[in-house]
Parts: C-alpha cells; structure tokens; sequence
C-alpha cells in the first residue's frame, strides 16, 4: 500500500535529530532547547502530593479549576488583564497542542494564516494539516523586525489568523510595544485572530518588560494568548500550557481541544496550581540572564559572530567568516560541530522554508553553568582548528 501522506515535505523534526546525534557523539547538547537542571524540588514534591491524594482521573476540560485560578491571577498580576477562570483560560497538553487546537478550530480549507519567518517548526504543519495556507512574512537580518507594510500587504479576504511568538524563538528578540501597536493598527477593522506563541513570556533580561498581548486591549480581544509552565518551570516534559481568550474565542478552541486531548494530565495541574503559589516566575528573568551573561563572557574568545539575546534562552552565532567554513551550510556546520568539537546546536536553515541557508547556528544555554562551562571549553577547540 502506498500511504499518501498530509506532509510530504516534512522528516523528523531538527530538534530530535540533533538531540540524537549529540548522544551518538557524546557532545554536550545545547541544541534541543530544555534545561539539564532539575526543577525546584517543592515541585516534584507536589505532583507526588497530587498524585497520593487520589487526583488521578480525568479533570474538567477545560482544566483543573485552582490551574485556571492561579494563571488568571498572574495574568491579571503581570499584565493587568483579567480572565474569566470558567470560560476565558483552558489548559492544554503543551503551547504545541494549544497552537494546533487554535489552528484547528479556526482554519478551514484554503483560509490563510500569516506566519513570520524564520518560524517555529510546528506552524507551518498544523496549518497545512487543516487545509490552510501558510503566508510567510520574513523577519530579516540583523534586527529580525516585522516589516508591516509587508504584513499588511499579505492580508487577503482568506486571512484568517496571524501566528506571532515574542520572546522570539531562534532569533531571541523581543517584539517592543511600537510593534504591538503596529499590529493591533493593522488589523484594525478585519476578523483576524492573532494567536500569540508566549512561551518564553518570562525570559526578557536587561530590564525590559515581556509585550504580551494580554497588556494590549485592542489585540487582546481577538487573540488566543499562549503560555508553556513546560519553560517557566524547567519542567518540558510535563507538557502542560495555557491558552487564554475572550470567551466566543476560546467557546471554539474548547470544541477543538475537547477532541484532540480533552483533557491533561492532572497530577500535573494540581502540583503546578499548588506550585504557583510561590510565585517563582519573578526571578526567572534574573535566573536565566545570569546564563546567558555567564556564557556570552565565557564565549568572547570563540571566533564567531555572537548575536544579541534579549530574550528566550537562545544565543544564534554566525560562521561565514571564518574562511574554513565559508562553503559549510548551516546544517554542515551544526554537524561538524557536534562530531568534531563535541558541541551540539540548531542550524537556523530549520526555521525557514527549503533550501534557505543562513551562516547561522543557534545555543540552548538553558543549563547548568558547569555544562555552559564545559560546552565553552570545546568551542575553544575552534580557535585552535583555525590556527592550525
Ligand atoms: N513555541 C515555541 C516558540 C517554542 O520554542 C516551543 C518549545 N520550545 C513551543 C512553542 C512548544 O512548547 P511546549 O513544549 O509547551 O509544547
Ligand atoms: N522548542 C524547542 C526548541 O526550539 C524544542 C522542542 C521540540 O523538540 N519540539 O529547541
């Protein structure tokens, strides 16, 4: 039998193949972006609690309701907008299902949703997977900021939604209010959803403020607004997220999401509502920008081109320039990297359509600071490869 497949184009994605190819070498992985440090223990703790204390069956749909309880009240604490807790915040197995379920319930065959390249992997495929047409709008070098005359000029009686993500994840930049601004003008008048990627919501260093859509009253009354407890609590394997939107909205991503998982895991809502609590998201950014300043010291002598990271936990560099690897596509680079300097990264080429080749490779420095450390050591070896 041949099978006829819905994504012809698509192969495993970049993130395992790296992942497996950093064991296969026994580089250190700052691919794959998770953290190689425990959660705080009081977390463990709780699911453990949750799960004693008989919380094992299927929860509300939507969600555990102290989950949904605990979101609002942040939300509400951080971005001064409230949501309603029964009807305006569902729980979702990961900010991946929350985005496809957002995609599912909205997009018909042959609607178009504008998405900004370079691009998450998961966008393109859960609009291909329900009929849609993905429009690309490119984020260029060096800033990587919307050009929206361009975004305006994608917008067709078919645009259905528009998919943005800030904190951006590989370029690591941070959408300013201006642009939100920019946004809410254009669509200003149209039915277009946005659904907001917000994963790394909690990761802006340097004394900037996360723009959530949530702050933004004109955007946030057509937006699906998406938050992953997987990054903000060193937990991504949890899989538990957040979807927020005003009630018509989210009426139609529950139909979706009530078939696609019904409901999450619940130990897991239960140990993060208890968890919440302690209100630990506030140090986040401090955490995390004392990594990347650790590691951007501890990489100043390797010769790449270090971009700026300020926001998520990625640092991309550039190798153009080094006359050695002039002829390397990124994903050659990446590979020699791994096999031969025993450092594992992301090439950029897997956040762009087919056959675009950026010089660039981006660092997950979501680690402990001995395997920042260690990861440091081996790029080292560059500077000798190069002399020698
Ligand atoms: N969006 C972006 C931009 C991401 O980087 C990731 C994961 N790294 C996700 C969504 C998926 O998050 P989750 O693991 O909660 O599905
Ligand atoms: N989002 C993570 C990254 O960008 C990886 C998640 C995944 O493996 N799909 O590295």
């Amino acid at each position: 039998m041949r099978v006829n497949s819905k994504l012809p184009h698509i192969g495993t994605t970049i993130f395992t193949t790296m992942s497996a190819l950093a064991v296969e070498h026994g580089a250190v992985n700052l691919g794959q972006g998770f953290p190689d440090f425990q959660c705080d223990p009081r977390l463990v703790e709780a699911l453990n609690d949750a799960a004693k204390a008989g919380h094992n069956q299927y929860p509300p749909m939507a969600g555990v309701p102290a989950l949904r309880e605990r979101v609002a009240e942040k939300v509400s604490a951080v971005y001064g907008r409230e949501y309603d807790v029964a009807s305006e915040i569902t729980i979702t197995a990961g900010a991946t299902q929350a985005i496809h379920t957002a995609i599912t319930a909205l997009v018909r065959p042959g609607d178009e949703v504008i998405i900004f390249e370079p691009v998450y992997d998961s966008y393109e495929p859960s609009i291909t997977m329900n009929g849609g047409k993905a429009v690309y709008v490119t984020l260029n070098a060096p800033d990587y900021r919307p050009d929206w005359r361009q975004v305006k000029a994608s917008i067709t009686p078919r645009t259905r939604a528009i998919l943005i993500n800030t904190p951006h994840n590989p370029t690591a930049t941070c959408w300013p209010a201006e642009d939100m601004r920019a946004l809410a003008d254009v669509l200003k008048g149209t039915d277009i959803v946005v659904i907001s990627d917000e994963v790394y919501e909690h990761m802006v260093y340097d004394n900037q403020r996360h723009e959530s859509v949530a702050r933004c009253p004109a955007l946030a009354e057509r937006a699906i607004v998406i938050s992953s407890f997987g990054k903000t609590y060193h937990v991504t394997g949890w899989k538990v997220a957040y979807a927020l939107a005003p009630r018509e909205l989210m009426t139609e991503f529950r139909k979706a999401h009530q078939f696609i998982v019904f409901t999450v895991h619940t130990p897991s809502q239960h140990a993060l509502a208890a968890y919440m609590a302690h209100g630990t998201h506030l140090t986040l950014p401090a955490f995390y920008q004392a990594k990347r300043d650790l590691f951007r010291e501890a990489v100043r002598d390797v010769p790449l081109a270090w971009m700026p990271s300020p926001g998520t936990y990625f640092m991309s560099a550039g190798f153009r320039h080094l006359d050695r690897f002039r002829e390397y596509s990124d994903l050659q680079f990446a590979e020699h990297l791994t096999r031969e300097v025993g450092v594992a990264c992301i090439p950029l080429s897997a956040f762009y359509r087919e056959g675009m080749e950026t010089g660039i490779v981006r660092f997950c420095f979501a680690k402990k600071d001995e395997t920042l450390m260690d990861a440091t050591t081996k790029l080292c070896q560059l500077t000798r490869d190069l002399r020698g």
